[in-house]
């Protein structure tokens, strides 16, 4: 080649690259209406990148900062790379002097060509960085046990756990702070509490933990339903192998250390300590001895500050089942459910520590794991040179040195009634005792944060563990839907690490958003997997049946379908578990109808792999729907209208452009539950619900009154809510947000009368032809009433009462929230955001009759040891 030629040819590559002055255009986008920057974007949106892709991500990235609005203080610093069948996703985390900000991502994908396909951003806007006065973690861990209840105690005086500092947004500035996690005696919580260096507050306190049994919506796979069971349903055989051939049972075990690492031992007893996962159960007596006692735990525990000693029974978890000491030399035994005991724990009792339990447990975990790994095939051959670019792993298999992940059937817990029967123990020599062991119907995902961590000696397994109680009427493990479930959790913490409460704020309403995607995944995850929609056949009804309820909230005993009609605005209750069922029961209808395709849906569920892996921490039902778009427009390339078909499918059931707005009428009242999640942002605001009720004034309105019940108290007395009722005649309330507070434009605010049953009367005189639209509010939102019922009186002849005062003034307090304007904590800026706008129209077609949830109470009510949060003065809401 002639050296001119090159020159020139180099020339016209510069003139080219100089014309490009606008890079190319996305073709869907959702902009971050805070800062406008995009919070997503899809399309060509680049060029093929070269060399090493986490490099040239990362540079691509930071070549667009200021698109992408990334703050000139900070940087961005590679977190993780996910293949795909279709490409990879690469995790950029925001970083500010080397600390992470909080939840902050920059998630780009590429496709096979290795170009930009897809960018999702969580960065954080900020005006200064505020570090506070110098804490150490230890610090963080003491101020994060205040006030919770139960919290173990290590020598030093600091909780079991751990911590890691990061920068939080707190208004417009970063604060420096620490998420801790401090373990306590409850098994069944999981406490995540941060901690803001600056003020000392406390940011957000979370018991991370993802339940099924209220998920009691689970399914197949199984004993079967009430009409079969163990004993009736036979079993099949199954071998222990992944579908490769080979083996599930590795040769090394493994134990939590009492320094947080692991203590590794031959598996000469033929155990289940698995290739991928590490299997426990769990026996009533110490070692299973048939004449025993309980293995105790004793140590000290925070009590409002002062020590007190503890000693109480646990379970002993160890691994029973062996094709060593089986007699039959494999790993066969015979199912044993319910418990012959249903109220006590009996060590005689066969169902509280049967190896079935473990063998079913260690198979159906370690199948969806190898499947869920299975979507994410095809990503080396495309990438190969990259071999950061790996298919799927647990998050912990992902840490350095890889840890696996547990799996722990037959959980029990300490009997801490015995302790809350005897509060006064802490003031007595001998301390707290508890002899008796408890059982619960529930199966949970507890992820353990990569902190380094003191583990709880016999309650933690130092890993994410996926927990299986044995319940007092059926054990979670025998429904292999319920074990789905929680590893769809997993899978989910493991890619999107979707946050617990981030509340999604459009101008009609709020939402937890990102807790009820973690339901609804997880059960499509179940559903894909058996390619069945029924949920719960075996777990759910037998569970439902046995859990107290809570007022107004039905427990029925049918069976959960993915195959269902549900559809937003009647479907949302303001609970993640309702809230997500939309959303699992759209993509299961893509799934069969447009994406089924000629292989069972597979690379639909290869797709919905690759979405996960490419949406930020804090993504909502409106990011979730625009990335599962491309992602199947990627997926589906001979199919043009593939992104259009799936919006169109999620626009039906109302996951986008939901109206917000339900019909008082009868098909749609009463509600059973109506939550307003919880805002770590507007404090004191009127935080409003998941949707508002609309009653329409053709005869006019004279008076409105919405009735409800309060779930009582923690001590069980009756209680009164901090709700308020909204209204505006003729629109929609409109909520708008500017810095910390959250106002809108009610013209009136009522409150609720009375304790237990409560009554809100509204007398808003509407003329005829005029609607009434109530959006139900709680300051800081965190309330929950249930049985909600809206009912309107007409005007008498068209004509409104002139006597006390016309429409616009009126009782109430007028403005609605409580605060007005004006800045928060942290100096908001003043300025106002526009929030995102809902669907066209403000009526909704009604469904021809009300469908049920099938849902059991929320675990928060169902959770026996309530009490226990008074006893010791707990305080789930922030202090201010
Ligand atoms: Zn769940």
């Amino acid at each position: 080649m002639h050296r001119k030629e090159t020159y020139l040819n180099s020339l016209a590559a510069l003139i080219l690259a100089a014309s490009v002055v606008t890079p190319p255009q996305p073709t869907s986008s959702i902009p971050n209406t805070e800062t406008g920057a995009p919070k997503f974007e899809a399309g060509q949106l680049s060029t093929p990148l070269s060399g090493d892709l986490t490099t040239a991500v990362r540079a691509w990235a930071l070549s667009r900062r200021e698109h992408y609005g990334l703050s000139p203080a900070a940087t961005l610093k590679s977190s993780g790379e996910f293949g795909t069948r279709f490409g990879a996703s690469f995790h950029l985390q925001e970083t500010v002097k080397d600390l992470e900000v909080y939840e902050a991502k920059l998630v780009v994908t590429l496709d096979a060509q290795r170009r930009v396909e897809q960018v999702s951003s969580s960065l954080q806007p900020f005006v200064r960085v505020l570090d506070g006065a110098p804490m150490t973690t230890g610090e963080a861990m003491k101020l994060a046990a205040k006030e919770l209840p139960l919290v173990a105690m290590r020598d030093d005086g600091i909780p079991y756990g751990g911590a890691k500092a990061f920068y939080f947004r707190v208004g417009d500035d970063l604060h420096r702070g620490f998420v801790a996690n401090v373990q306590t005696l409850d098994a069944t919580k999981n406490w995540y509490v941060a901690i803001d260096a600056v003020t000392g507050e406390r940011l957000f306190v979370q018991n991370r933990v993802h339940r099924a049994a209220l998920d009691a919506r689970v399914y197949p796979i199984s004993p079967g339903g009430l009409d079969a069971g163990v004993g009736v349903t036979p079993t099949v055989v199954r071998e222990l192998r992944h579908a490769d051939g080979g083996s599930m049972i590795g040769d090394v075990c493994v134990s939590a250390a009492a320094d947080g690492g692991f203590v590794e031992s031959q598996n000469d007893g033929g155990q289940l300590c698995g290739t991928q996962l590490m299997m426990y159960n769990c026996c009533p007596n110490e070692g299973c001895a048939a004449n025993g006692s309980a293995k105790r735990a004793s140590g000290t525990l925070d009590y409002m500050g002062f020590p007190v000693k503890y000693d109480v029974a646990v379970c002993d978890r160890l691994r029973r089942a062996s094709n060593v000491t089986n007699a039959s030399g494999d790993f066969v035994y015979a199912p044993v459910d319910p418990p012959t005991n249903r109220t006590a724990v009996v060590a005689s009792d066969l169902a509280n520590s049967d190896e079935f339990a473990e063998v079913h447990s260690f198979y159906h975990v370690n199948t969806i794991y190898d499947w869920t790994r299975g979507l994410s095939g095809a990503a080396q051959p495309i990438f190969a040179g990259n071999p950061n670019i790996q298919p799927f792993k647990m998050r912990d298999e992902r840490r350095t040195p890889a840890v696996r992940p547990a799996v722990w059937a037959n959980a029990m817990f300490p009997n801490f009634n015995e302790i809350l029967a005897n509060p006064t123990c802490a003031f007595t020599p001998q301390g707290c005792v508890a002899n008796t062991l408890l059982r619960m119907d529930n199966a949970a995902f507890f992820p353990r944060e990569n902190f380094a961590q003191l583990p709880l000696p016999g309650f933690d397994t130092g890993a994410d563990t996926l927990m299986i109680f044995q319940g007092n009427s059926a054990d979670a493990a025998y429904d292999a839907t319920v074990i789905q479930h929680e590893f769809g959790h997993g899978a989910i913490y493991a890619t999107a690490a979707l946050t617990f409460e981030d509340l999604a704020i459009d101008a009609r309403s709020a939402n937890n958003e990102g807790g009820a995607l973690h339901e609804g995944i997880a059960d499509y995850f179940s559903a894909a997997f058996n390619n069945v929609p029924q949920v719960g056949p075996y777990f759910g009804p037998r569970a439902a049946a046995a859990q107290p309820s809570a007022p107004g909230v039905p427990v029925d005993g049918y069976l959960r379908s993915l195959d269902n009609q549900n559809k937003c605005p009647e479907v949302l209750w303001g609970e993640v578990h309702q809230d997500g069922m939309h959303v699992a029961e759209a993509m299961w209808q893509a799934r069969t109808t447009v994406f089924a395709g000629t292989d069972n849906g597979h690379t639909f569920d290869a797709a919905v792999y690759a979405m996960l892996v490419s949406i930020t921490p804090n993504a909502d039902f409106a990011l979730v729907t625009a990335a599962l778009a491309a992602r199947v427009a990627t997926a589906f390339p001979a199919n043009p209208m593939a992104a259009a078909q799936l919006n169109e499918i999620f626009s039906q059931r109302g996951v986008i452009n939901c109206s917000k707005v339900l019909d008082a009428t009868a098909a749609n009242l009463p509600r059973p539950y109506f939550g307003t999640g919880q805002s770590q942002t507007f404090r004191t605001s009127a935080v409003p619900g998941p949707m508002q009720f609309k009653v329409a004034g053709t005869a006019g309105v004279l008076r409105v009154r919405v009735t409800a019940n309060v779930p009582p108290d923690q001590t069980g007395r009756p209680a009164s809510t901090p709700m308020v009722a909204l209204t505006r005649t003729g629109s929609p309330v409109t909520f708008t947000r500017s810095g910390n507070t959250l106002s809108n434009d009610s013209t009136r605010s009522t409150a609720f009368a009375g304790t237990g049953n409560v009554t809100a009367t509204i007398d808003v005189q509407a003329p005829c032809g005029t609607d009434v639209y109530i959006a139900l509010a709680a300051p800081g939102g965190g309330a929950v009433i249930q049985n909600v019922n809206v009912i309107a009186e007409p005007l008498v002849n068209c004509m409104v009462p002139v006597a006390d005062a016309g429409t616009g003034g009126g009782t109430g307090t007028g403005g609605g929230s409580g605060t007005g304007g004006g800045s928060g904590a942290g100096g908001g800026t003043g300025m106002t955001e526009v929030l995102p706008g809902v669907g066209t129209g403000s009526t909704t077609v009604q469904p021809a009759a009300k469908t049920g949830c099938g849902c059991s109470s929320p675990a928060d009510f169902a959770a026996p040891f309530l009490g226990l949060l008074t006893l010791v003065g707990l305080r789930r809401r922030r202090r201010n």
